[in-house]
């Protein structure tokens, strides 16, 4: 028995990295995923089988984030995934993970207009649409919980606007929390630091090794090391946390 069975959720961007490892940990508690993503079919699909080979159930959703309908086909995906696999659509989870960055960085001085609008369009006003319709199929008690950065606590000049979006994100779950409190619905955020999504930066030794340094324990983080923790907050036990800010980044913002 899991310890969310017959639940539903939807993790955005969970055909890679942490989202991965988010599908992966709910389903294993016994929720049904859907595992939603841009472009990358394979690796969605990919999630599914990881889920159902554990014994789980999941789904996939495709929806490009940061275009206009994004969140009508979001939802036309979800809600005919939930009728077909649950036979009712009533979404208990929602998980804001799906997040883009300044590939490689970018000067301050160098960023365009193009590029923070898409970052924001993104990870700042798809999650807050989501969020909202959201809240019309999700019963009380539901969970709200978004995937922010340790860079909105620690200067990081080259991902200035990424810093931005998810300084955005955070406030979100702060009045989003007040608001969906009479509902028991709590709204979290859970802030990685450096973690291994499995991108060709963290096949080169000497970079993982630069960035080891910025944990306490000396190392990057694993995906599921963020997972276990938004698979907490999801359960029950969990329930007097909400508008929390959660440092999943080993330690590296103690400074
Ligand atoms: P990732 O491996 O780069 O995967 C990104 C996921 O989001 C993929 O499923 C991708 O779908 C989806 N996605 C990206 N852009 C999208 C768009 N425009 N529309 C819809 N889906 C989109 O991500 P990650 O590194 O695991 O990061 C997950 C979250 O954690 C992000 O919010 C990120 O900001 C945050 N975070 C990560 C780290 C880290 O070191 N990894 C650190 C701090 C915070 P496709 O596969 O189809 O492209």
């Amino acid at each position: 028995m899991g310890k969310l069975n017959g639940r539903t959720a939807l993790v955005t961007g969970s055909s890679r990295g942490i989202g991965r490892a988010i599908a992966v940990g709910l389903a294993r508690e016994g929720v049904l995923v859907a595992v939603h993503y841009a472009h990358n079919e394979g690796a969605a699909q990919e999630t599914v089988e990881l889920v159902e080979k554990d014994g789980g159930q999941a789904f996939t959703v495709q929806a490009p984030l940061g275009v206009p309908g994004d969140v009508d086909q979001l939802f036309q995906g979800l809600e005919d995934g939930l009728k077909e696999h649950a036979g009712k659509i009533t979404l208990d989870i929602l998980v804001n993970n799906a997040g883009e960055t300044l590939p490689g960085g970018s000067a301050p001085e160098e960023v365009t207009a193009e590029q923070f609008d898409q970052l924001f369009a993104v990870n700042a006003k798809a999650p807050f649409f989501i969020t909202q319709r959201a809240l019309g199929l999700m019963p009380d008690r539901g969970r709200v919980i978004n995937i922010s950065s340790g860079t909105t606590r620690v200067a990081i000049p080259s991902q200035a606007p990424y810093a931005m979006t998810k300084g955005a994100l955070e406030q979100l779950s702060r009045h989003f929390a007040r608001h969906l409190a009479p509902r028991e619905i709590t709204v979290n955020t859970v802030a990685p630091g450096i973690t291994d999504n499995g991108s060709e930066i963290f096949k080169i030794p000497e970079v993982v090794q630069q960035m080891s340094q910025l944990s306490a324990f000396k190392r990057i983080g694993e995906p599921k090391e963020v997972a276990d923790v938004v698979v907490f907050l999801a359960t029950d036990e969990a329930r007097w946390i909400t508008g929390a800010f959660i440092d999943a980044t080993g330690g590296s913002l103690l400074g």
